[in-house]
């Protein structure tokens, strides 16, 4: 048989993918099983999305463009960061399959073999299978909850070395729901005054999922000084439930986005056309329909955050942004389970809680923060008040 590259040596197959095939592998028998696992915001692509959609395909834009997408997207993206007060132009903007493909072309772009890339944790598990696959070392640091999982200067600074190309910050977090203010953001600043061989990549994927009075702010703007080496990940994924359009796009200095143009025109060229003009229609879209899902969100995140504070075990903080709650359940861990099994790591929890109560939730282990599962709280209300009495009931078991 063929002999595989050493490259996919090193990738994982996600915990996360493998919890949630044997979720569906049982909910696919006839099990009651409630699946918390996924990443994708459970509303509709929003109509005057879809709108633009079909009026793209008569119109028939169905054909290659530009490699790093339309001058239309790439208006409609300068004209939202014009908005934040952030000057950027089209040659500073590539539109890819995803946020995914945006970093992993900028990944492929600027990291040589053992090239580190500071990341601190809990993280989206992708982050450090993708820099692995590019040859690079992932660095993690990190953070608790205490803090809102959110680096300190001083934590940052020790990480890196030498070798560091990036720092890769995620606000809000996926899975922890924290995120950097305005002052969070500028306490790193000096940090990056004295590395100056470091790029701070900033994935703000999740930018218009923030709850109470938090206000976003993106990277560009708390330190536009470190503009000529940050990288803005971003997309319309999570914001538009568009997970499925495969439609992200990353800010960025000219050289740098060259750079990914040309990983992005070998290996796949530009996105579709048809969701480069989806993404317009969202853009320009009206704002009440995120206020109304984030306002939705957010109940749905008081909820989840309250029944797993009223666990025995289970401590849970109030995420900032995104649409995960991430509690500490170490609370729960050597604890024997009905039938004497004894309960020792996330990932044996998270297992029980499958079995026992049909709950399909991430182990921590999976985003670098044993100790910790992650709920995804984008599911119907009833969904998740089930789920919670479930877990309620399973860990009321444990002994
Ligand atoms: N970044 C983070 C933090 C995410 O959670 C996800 C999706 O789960 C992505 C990026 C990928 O987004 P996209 O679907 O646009 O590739």
């Amino acid at each position: 048989h063929l002999k595989l590259a050493h490259r996919v040596n090193s990738i994982e197959v996600s915990l996360i993918v493998r919890l949630s095939e044997t979720a569906a592998a049982r909910k696919a028998a006839g099990e009651d099983v409630i699946s918390l696992g996924t990443g994708e915001p459970d509303f509709g692509t929003p109509d005057f999305v879809l709108d633009a959609a079909r009026a793209a395909m008569e119109r028939g834009e169905t054909r290659y463009t530009a490699n790093t997408g339309t001058a239309a997207l790439k208006t409609a993206i300068v004209a939202n960061y014009r908005n934040k007060g952030i000057g950027i132009g089209p040659k500073n903007i590539i539109a890819s399959a995803g946020a995914k493909q945006v970093l992993f072309n900028a990944f492929m772009a600027t990291l040589d073999e053992g090239d580190e890339v500071v990341i601190p944790a809990p993280y989206w598990t992708s982050y450090v299978d993708m820099v692995s696959m590019c040859e690079g070392v992932p660095v993690t640091i990190p953070t608790s909850a205490r803090e809102g999982f959110v680096v300190s200067p001083q934590a940052l600074e020790q990480a890196i070395t030498p070798r560091t190309k990036w720092v890769l910050l995620n606000s809000p977090s996926n899975p922890s729901g924290g995120a950097y203010d305005h002052d969070q953001l500028r306490a790193l600043l000096p940090v990056f005054e004295r590395q100056r061989h470091v790029g701070l990549m900033s994935d703000e994927i999740y930018e218009h999922l923030v709850y109470d009075d938090f206000s976003f702010v993106s990277a560009l703007e708390a330190l536009p000084e470190l503009a000529e080496r940050t990288l803005v990940v971003n997309g319309v994924s999570k914001a538009y439930a568009m997970t499925g359009w495969r439609l992200g796009y990353g800010i960025g200095p000219e050289v740098l986005i060259g750079a990914m143009a040309a990983v992005q025109g070998q290996a796949t060229s530009a996105p579709s056309s048809i969701s480069q003009a989806a993404a317009i229609g969202a853009l320009e879209g009206p704002i009440a329909v995120l206020k109304e899902r984030r306002a939705d969100f957010e109940r749905r995140r008081d909820l989840v955050v309250a029944g797993l504070n009223a666990i025995d075990g289970l401590v849970c903080s109030r995420p900032r942004g995104a649409f995960y709650a991430f509690p500490d359940c170490t609370g729960l861990l050597g604890r024997r389970a009905p039938g004497g099994r004894l309960i020792t790591t996330d990932t044996e929890l998270c297992e029980y809680f499958l079995d026992r109560a049909g709950v399909a939730v991430v182990p921590g282990v999976a985003f670098g923060a044993p100790g910790h599962f992650r709920l995804s709280y984008a599911y119907a209300q009833s969904a998740l008040e089930q789920a919670l009495e479930r877990i309620a009931a399973a860990s009321a078991a444990l002994s």
